[in-house]
């Protein structure tokens, strides 16, 4: 086991023992991040160790932090497949665009990685109960993670949460409180009651692990193409957890000599809905924080995320991987996800369809070119939103 301490995303000398389970940094109120001795990681696992491994979120142990493998809670999450899209990128002009179809784990979303290794690390830590706010698929994953690692859950979902999550959630056993208001809203009623319940918060970024497990995205996305990394990745961005995970896997993989010293990084896209966009605001004003945008709307439940507490984690990916930030109309993400399902056969989640909907407005504006290697990561599966598709 490499895990060392956890670190302050805000400041390297604000340093915390990793024995226990963690939530924010006590000193800034912002995340912590798993820090590893990547030296002697690098010499327990080559990256041809890894290649040869079966492709599944475990194979990457050495790089996660769960101190006995064997104990993971796992249902097979990870090894999506890396597909390219020969047809819409010739309707959009793209000679090289590609998709990560994580719509392929378990509980159809990315969210599985995150609650994988998370849930792992709380039970391996002691905790005796699960809790998280969730607009929609974290909640369903959480719901069965616990259920696999026999700890119980509870979920506070807003009432419009889409019906294939609460009820993912209910039959998997959580218990969940409908809210009427936003995923900060049902934030908010877990904080008030988490500490007399007894229950361990997993909301994005309030604890260090969700990140590890997304983390893995980042170096499988190297691995499928061959130890290198596309122009620029496109992320249907709510808490950001993917974003800043995918590039702390870049930085790590560097440290590790997986990738050289000079390797080109991707440039980082935020795509939101127009309806709840704080990080493009942020980006576009030049702040270095977000503010609340004003009634947080958008089908895309996963980019329903008024308050994200990763905010300057995420524009500093932002600013360094010379990327941008983008958002779309609700109309214009469905009618992204019905054009990848009739011209690849991929059924995308709303949020990735959201990427679709980006594309020509990034060419449009200069910030991609025709010619360069695009990866969408399609976050999950489009089946889970039955709601957001009348019949065409
Ligand atoms: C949660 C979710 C997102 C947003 O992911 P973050 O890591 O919170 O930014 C995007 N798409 C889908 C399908 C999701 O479930």
């Amino acid at each position: 086991m490499f895990l060392t301490h956890l670190e302050s995303t805000e400041d390297s000398a604000l340093c915390y023992p990793a024995d226990g389970l963690a939530t924010l940094c006590p000193k800034t109120g912002r995340p912590l991040f798993a820090r590893y001795d990547l030296e002697a990681a690098g010499r327990a696992l080559s990256r041809e160790a890894y290649a040869a491994r079966p492709r599944r979120l475990w194979s990457l142990a050495e790089l996660l932090p769960l101190a006995d493998p064997t104990q993971a809670v796992d249902l097979g999450e990870g090894g999506t497949p890396l597909l390219k899209l020969p047809r819409l990128g010739s309707s959009l002009g793209l000679t090289d665009l590609w998709a990560k179809d994580e719509g392929q784990n378990p509980t159809g979303s990315f969210k599985a990685r995150g609650m994988a290794v998370a849930v792992s690390m709380a039970k391996a830590l002691g905790a005796r109960a699960l809790a998280v706010p969730s607009a929609g698929n974290a909640g369903g994953a959480l719901a069965a993670y616990g259920a696999r690692a026999g700890l119980p859950v509870q979920l506070a979902m807003p009432t419009d949460v889409p019906a294939a999550n609460r009820l993912e959630a209910e039959l998997h056993g959580a218990r969940v409180e409908l809210i009427d208001g936003t995923i900060a809203d049902c934030g908010k009623w877990i904080g008030a009651r988490k500490e007399a319940e007894g229950w361990f918060d997993l909301s994005t970024l309030k604890e260090p692990y969700r990140v590890e497990g997304k983390k893995t995205m980042g170096y499988e996305l190297a691995l499928d193409l061959e130890w290198t990394l596309p122009d620029v990745i496109l992320y249907p961005t709510g808490g950001g957890t993917g974003l800043v995970g995918m590039w702390k896997a870049f930085e790590e993989m560097i440290a590790l000599g997986w990738l050289p010293e000079d390797v080109q990084l991707p440039r980082m896209v935020v795509v939101q809905a127009a309806g709840c966009a704080p990080m493009v605001d942020a980006w576009d004003a030049g702040a270095d924080v977000a503010s609340v945008p004003s009634d947080p709307h958008t089908v895309a439940s996963g980019l329903r995320v008024p308050t994200p507490i990763g905010d300057r984690w995420m524009l500093r990916v932002l600013r360094e991987s010379g990327g941008t930030a983008v958002a779309v109309p609700d109309e214009a993400l469905i009618a992204g996800t019905v054009r990848v399902s009739r011209e690849e056969g991929m059924f995308f989640a709303p949020e990735a369809g959201a990427l679709v909907a980006a594309l020509p407005i990034l060419l449009e504006r200069g910030d991609v070119r025709a010619d360069e290697r695009i990866v969408l990561f399609n976050t999950g599966t489009g089946l889970k939103y039955p709601e957001c598709f009348p019949l065409a």
